[in-house]
């Protein structure tokens, strides 16, 4: 019996603002008018309508893009770059039902609350969940190894990880998430925008791999992370992202971490394992005669082979339904 059932609204790395990060969670025995969560919120109501155009039959037939948002109960936000929020900040004063809460880490809610200013945007978001004018309410996850209970049958760990530097040298935080459904503690991770741990000054990705890596494949089999940029790219260029080659030696480090708790090689260990690429940036230039996602996709899966790990390398496409 499967655990989840996630629908990819958006997961393009920009610019283009129809396909930003944002992915629709459920639990796989419930409906999804019983409640949405939205990891991340980058894209809203235009990708929305737009996955919804393409196939109508999507989440169970809704009669208009807004009823979907309007099931949204929680959102569970990485880092509040515009890319992964904007869909939250514009829909927020203009959905109906109950309030919904905004997951994050402390730091990620203190950026966010940056925009709900009433300068940038009205302050539509309150911490204080007795507040009944409030649309949104601040929902803070602490960073320790519990999960913690984020909707009917399902929990969540947070995690830090390393995003680049800002222009004053420190580290900007994004976050990865376990999402454990509770009955079967089946799970899936997720990470935000991410560098690689080969060259950030805070290498904190190992710490991911090393909890994870109990867990595969049974426990958890379904990992999204970012690619951003395609095969070649300078280091100096990638701005807090991954390549193709900083995600292979990612996915070696985690198969080593596996590996070593087999007290086995690294061949093959991550079979049984899927990986779904997201956050790859607009081809501007027009450069490849393929959509990028397929192409960076097709880069890591070709390297990861060459290291016979086993891995199953997916590209994410918007309004793919995805069972886990
Ligand atoms: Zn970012
Ligand atoms: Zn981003």
């Amino acid at each position: 019996m499967p655990a989840f059932d996630l629908v990819v609204i958006g997961c393009g790395g920009g610019p283009n603002e129809t396909n930003l990060s944002s992915y629709f969670l459920k639990t796989h025995d419930a409906s999804w008018n019983e409640g949405i969560i939205s990891i991340e919120a980058g894209s809203g109501l235009g990708a929305l309508e737009r996955v919804l155009q393409n196939n109508p039959g999507l989440l169970e037939s809704p009669r208009s893009a807004a009823e979907v948002l309007s099931w949204i109960r929680s959102y569970l936000i990485t880092h509040a770059h515009l890319d992964h929020v904007s869909g939250l900040v514009l829909a927020a004063g203009s959905l109906n039902g109950p309030t919904r809460r905004i997951l994050s880490t402390r730091d990620v809610l203190k950026d966010i609350q940056g925009i709900f200013s009433d300068r940038l945007w009205p302050n539509l978001a309150s911490w204080n969940s007795r507040d009944p004018s409030a649309p949104l309410l601040y929902s803070q996850l602490t960073i320790s190894e519990r999960y913690a209970p984020v909707a009917k049958d399902v929990s969540v760990r947070v995690m830090p990880i390393s995003h680049g530097q800002t222009s004053t040298q420190q580290t900007y935080d994004s976050s990865a998430f376990f999402v454990r459904h509770d009955p079967s503690s089946k799970q899936l991770l997720f990470f935000g925008d991410v560098e690689p741990d080969s060259l950030s000054t805070k290498p904190r990705t190992i710490d991911v791999w090393r909890v994870a890596a109990p867990m595969i494949p049974r426990a958890l089999d379904t990992i999204f992370i970012e690619c951003s940029y395609p095969a070649g790219r300078p280091n100096e260029q990638l701005y807090g992202h991954l390549s193709p080659e900083h995600l292979a030696a990612e996915l070696s480090a985690l198969a080593q971490e596996v590996a070593k708790l087999r007290n086995n090689g690294t061949a093959q260990v991550l079979r049984g394992v899927r990986v779904y690429i997201t956050h790859c940036k607009d081809d501007l230039a027009g450069q490849y005669h393929e959509p990028i996602h397929l192409v960076i996709a097709t880069q890591v899966r070709n390297l990861v082979d060459q290291q016979n790990l086993g891995v199953e390398i997916i590209a994410a496409e918007q309004g793919m339904q995805i069972t886990i």
